[in-house]
């Protein structure tokens, strides 16, 4: 079988052509303009393809609200080409296929609970630490939504007392995204973020937020693993130092197995960092079973 799968970013799209084991036969990328410039790129890039279906994980606000008018649409992004833009409904028009509808978290989360580490598990978080936070979330087998979606990359911290950065979230002072996203790091400190590896202090902190958001996550969702992904997320020295503050801040308030070792509950992405555009392959997958 033949599917169609699209990442799609506020700055590239990521397009492939992939099977139902999750195979990923043939991938370009491109960067995203305007849906005008952009748009005919990718339908041309899936025409004559032969898709059975197409995926899209899709950077928001999105509207995957099936009953919902705009369904299918970016809303309320910064990115003022992208506002009110009905992406899924342009594919489906011009493909004619099936097109499978969620963010572009909920997509890696979907990757990892079908092909990676979380695959046999009911439930999983997915955090993205890049050039926002995202988190997608699978509970009792299911993509979580609600009135809109998880934004948690928005959810609220203490922020340390000695960071005096003021965060790069217009809305918020005190976000997990604004106080710990890559350009958080960049703006604090000064530097790009890779140039940072040895500096033991901004892993320090980074890990410090990091761990607080992870303790909330666990706290409502009770997750039985949480994965990272995300370019900041390389840093593979951050994983000792979150888990080891994770349990800190918990304070031994939960006693599960799985909290019995961190090392498999807090654990960074399984599948080369495909697992955004493997889990758009499965959205496609889903949306064929459903019409079917
Ligand atoms: P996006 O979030 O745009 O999809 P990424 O996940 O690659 O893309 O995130 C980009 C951010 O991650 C940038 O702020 C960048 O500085 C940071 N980043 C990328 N690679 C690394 C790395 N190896 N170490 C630390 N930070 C990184
Ligand atoms: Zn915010």
């Amino acid at each position: 079988m033949k599917l169609g799968a699209l990442e799609a970013g506020g700055t590239k799209m990521v397009c492939a052509i992939g099977d139902e084991k999750g195979n990923i036969l043939e991938q370009i990328s491109i960067p995203t303009e305007t849906p005008e410039i952009t748009i005919p790129k990718l339908l041309s890039f899936y025409e004559e393809k032969e898709i059975e279906a197409l995926g899209i994980g899709c950077f928001g606000p999105i509207d995957v609200n099936r009953k919902s008018d705009t369904y299918g649409y970016i809303t309320t992004t910064p990115k003022l080409a992208w506002q009110n833009y009905n992406i899924a409904g342009a594919f489906k028009e011009a493909l004619d296929v099936p097109v499978g509808f969620d963010t572009d978290v909920n997509g890696s989360a979907l990757g990892e609970y079908t092909w990676g580490i979380a695959r046999g598990l009911n439930s999983c978080v997915y955090m993205t630490v890049g050039t926002g936070v995202g988190i997608g979330i699978i509970s009792e087998g299911r993509l979580v939504h609600g009135m809109l979606h998880p934004e948690g990359g928005h959810m609220l911290l203490s922020r340390s007392r000695e960071d005096t950065y003021q965060g790069f979230c217009p809305f918020h002072e005190n976000c997990l995204e604004g106080l710990a996203a890559g350009p958080a790091i960049e703006g604090r400190w000064g530097k790009k973020a890779v140039e940072l590896a040895g500096e033991q202090k901004v892993w320090e902190l980074e890990a410090e937020y990091i761990a607080q958001a992870l303790v909330n996550l666990t706290c409502i969702l009770s997750p039985e693993r949480i994965i990272l992904g995300g370019g900041v997320m390389h840093q593979l020295q951050l994983f000792p130092m979150i888990r080891s503050r994770f349990r800190q801040l918990l304070n031994g308030y939960l006693k599960t197995k799985e909290l019995e070792d961190l090392d498999t509950f807090i654990v960074p992405q399984s599948l080369d960092d495909k697992q955004g555009i493997m889990g758009a392959l499965k959205l496609g997958m889903m949306e064929l079973e459903r019409n079917t």
